[in-house]
């Protein structure tokens, strides 16, 4: 357990098996995973900032519990990192970005301090593309990260570094956020399990925001029960959050296992067009076969409307967040650009030399799609279209209970492939977007191996609040 080799696997119950049981001590165990970051992470470069003194305060309090023989809480002792896109007391918060280096928020995120209420072990802060934008990770300032897995590769994006700290045995699990596929298709590159809940199941509280009606916390887990068990501990209302849900959480983990038998399968034939690597078709048919040998029912389906996806995700994703980055300049956070000798011009420095090139792109998108002359011919347009696209699930949820697609086109592709072809890098996120523009929840579990050993995801997706059935296929996935 001490080896990397072993904490490569190492789920959320060893390792409260192993405190509990006297095993190991969460100080210990705290530190031994800090030694495998100090090995591990100058090859992929996941983490920006290591919070240590926290964390071992924390393992220390769960120690001390252990030696009180008091009961320990879902996450004792469990070693998580979080995305740095989520505020956490005391620590950095660049979201990848130059322009809030050096901020430190006052205050946690209500998904960190659920954490820390179940007693999570807050490691550090984890790399990910600027404002969570982009699918290679590649957008950070602060450089990019290197797929565990083959290190040549990306690790997928946004949530590039909080993909990667799990499959390389850095952590036991860790957060993410999820606008656009951030959370499923990093999780599919790098061969681990990540979440998409549904709009509304975990707060946001403490999100840095790039696209509020889309963004969305979850986790990255080496398994699906491990999913289920931080889902239930991040899932619920908060009053901090007003689009935070209210709708009751339910125990995750108890059907997890429970026969897939007579459930519906719906295979979007919209998601197996052109563009589909075969390594990737053959893993997900593979998949399909599985599901219908353990007794489920499998269902060609139709969703008209998906080529409209990608177009109409990079409006409304771009003028929400030319709205929300607004914020950042040079006054209240972070970076402010020296010498300037205008108010005006101290906002233009800033801004021009805080953000990188994809965030400002992204910037004028939004800013033009939101102008006085061209608002009704792209963002109305491209809200109704939203509601089109979400018909189509709606209605396909009316046939079949869970939908069953790959994550994401290709296995993960090589560093600096696309990185000058943006076109090319927004396709990536294909088959991911939608779920977001219509606020239901998926999950992204390892369905294979390409031949040249790079893991492949199948995508789950699932009606509205109904978690529990995509966890309970994915666990089949997984199983089999
Ligand atoms: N890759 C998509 C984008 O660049 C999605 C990002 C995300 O989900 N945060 O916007």
């Amino acid at each position: 357990m001490t080896t990397a080799m072993t904490k490569t696997a190492m789920t959320i119950d060893d390792a409260r098996q192993a405190i509990a049981s006297g095993k190991t001590k969460a100080t210990t165990l705290a530190e031994s995973f800090y030694q495998t970051i100090a090995a591990e992470d100058p090859k992929i470069n996941a983490w920006l900032s290591l919070s240590r003194e926290r964390a071992l305060q924390q393992a220390a309090r769960v120690d001390a519990m252990v030696t009180r023989g008091d009961a320990l809480p879902a996450l004792a002792g469990v070693p998580i990192g979080i995305k740095d896109v989520l505020t956490m007391q005391g620590a950095p918060a660049t979201a990848g970005s130059k322009i809030l280096e050096g901020y430190q928020p006052p205050y946690d995120a209500t998904a960190v301090a659920r954490l820390e209420s179940a007693g999570a072990v807050l490691l550090g802060k984890l790399n990910c593309d600027e404002f969570a934008m982009g699918s290679s990770n590649e957008n950070s300032a602060y450089g990019p990260v290197h797929n565990p897995r083959a290190l040549d590769r990306v690790p997928g994006g946004s949530s590039g570094g909080s993909a990667a700290a799990v499959a390389a045995g850095m952590a036991v699990a860790t957060l993410g956020t999820d606008t656009g596929g951030s959370i499923r298709q990093p999780a599919s590159f790098c061969g681990v399990v990540g979440m998409l809940p549904t709009y509304g199941r975990i707060s946001r509280y403490g999100l840095i925001a790039f696209a509020s009606s889309l963004d969305r916390v979850g986790p990255f887990t080496h398994t699906v029960r491990d999913a289920a068990t931080l889902l239930g501990v991040l899932a619920g209302h908060d009053p901090m959050d007003a689009t935070s849900s209210p709708v009751p959480v339910p125990d995750y983990t108890a059907d997890l296992n429970k026969p897939v038998k007579g459930l519906r399968v719906g295979v979007p034939r919209e998601y197996f067009a052109e563009g589909l690597d075969a390594e990737v078709r053959a893993a997900i048919e593979k998949t399909l076969d599985q599901l219908r040998a353990a007794g489920c029912t499998l269902h060609n389906i139709s969703l008209p409307h998906t080529q409209y996806a990608i177009p109409t995700y990079y409006v409304l994703a771009t003028a929400e967040a030319s709205s929300n980055l607004a914020r950042f300049d040079g006054v209240r956070y972070g970076y402010r650009a020296p010498q300037a000798d205008s108010l005006n011009a101290m906002y233009r420095r800033t801004r021009d030399g805080g953000f990188g090139a994809e965030v400002k792109r992204r910037i004028l998108l939004g800013t033009y799609v939101l102008s006085a002359g061209y608002y009704d011919a792209y963002y109305r347009k491209a809200q109704q279209v939203r509601m089109l696209l979400t018909r189509d699930y709606l209605q396909a949820f009316s046939e079949v209970d869970v939908l069953l697609t790959p994550t994401a086109p290709t296995p993960a592709f090589r560093l600096g492939e696309k990185t000058d072809d943006p076109l090319a890098m927004y396709l990536a996120d294909i088959y991911t977007v939608t779920a977001n523009l219509a606020g239901i929840c998926g999950i992204s579990v390892p369905c294979g191996i390409s031949k040249t050993g790079l893991p492949i995801g199948a995508q789950v997706l699932g009606r509205h609040f109904d978690e529990a059935t995509i966890l309970r296929v994915a666990q089949a996935i997984e199983s089999a």
